[in-house]
């Protein structure tokens, strides 16, 4: 058994900040298997106990785990001065989970964020050694061949490293030219300069996967579900 702070339960399962949380206690809204919760610094097994907030049984998630379609113009960090973050895009929802995006999408890409707390999967899937694949969709200006795809399965070389192999699969080609692409790493601009090695200018891309979880089509930019449990197990 797991034991935690009723406090830190509370405020990680939407209840308020820590202080919020602290108010419900003292006023005796908080019941642990039907008694009322005497300090903030009481501990709990989120599994076994029976916690009650007003009456209302608390439901403990261990770790939130979302996928979001990332509109274009937002960046995917979870917090900027500036510009609107994914986070942002939560609303305030898991406030206190302390949710990060797994990898990065550039602000002007769109497509598939996975958002988690649960470091260690976040840990296992950024892992260079893991080679999990990602897959885009691709938009770009000048006419995509055979030679780019045999330039990417036998690995394009940049300024700092080489890339792994690569899988270009061509959907239409002309002066402006679709494909998917996956990749095996996440380095910064990774398409962008895999393209630009090939004289193409990337004018659209959009992520479509993250090793075995797929976009949901459903999603419009901007918009955001949390996994099933399919979708976790999948991924662990
Ligand atoms: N490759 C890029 O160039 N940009 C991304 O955001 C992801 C992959």
């Amino acid at each position: 058994q797991k034991l935690a702070r009723i406090d830190k339960i509370l405020a990680a399962s939407g209840y308020g900040s820590r202080k919020d949380v602290k108010k419900l206690i003292k006023a005796g809204e908080v019941l642990i298997n039907g008694k009322v919760a005497g300090d903030a610094g009481d501990l709990v097994d989120p599994q076994a106990d029976e916690i009650t907030v007003s009456g209302e049984p608390v439901l403990f998630e261990e770790n939130i785990y979302i996928m979001m379609n990332k509109p274009y113009d937002v960046v995917s960090s979870t917090r900027d001065e500036y510009e609107t973050t994914v986070i942002d895009l939560l609303e305030g929802e898991y406030f206190h989970r302390k949710l990060f995006p797994v990898g990065r999408l550039d602000k002007d890409a769109e497509g598939l964020i996975f958002l988690t707390d649960d470091g260690k999967l976040a840990h296992r899937l950024l892992s260079p050694k893991h080679h999990v694949a990602k897959t885009y969709y691709v938009k770009v200006r000048g006419a995509l061949d055979e030679e780019d795809v045999k330039a990417f399965a036998d690995g394009i070389e940049l300024e700092d490293f080489t890339a792994l192999p690569a899988k270009l699969d061509i959907l239409k080609s002309g002066s402006i030219s679709e494909a998917y692409v996956t990749i095996y790493e996440g380095k910064f601009h990774q398409i962008k300069r895999m393209m630009k090695t090939r004289g193409k200018e990337v004018l659209y891309l959009k992520r479509l996967s993250l090793g075995p979880l797929n976009l949901d089509e459903e999603l419009e930019p901007g918009m955001w579900r949390k996994l099933t449990k399919e979708e976790i197990d999948s991924l662990k």
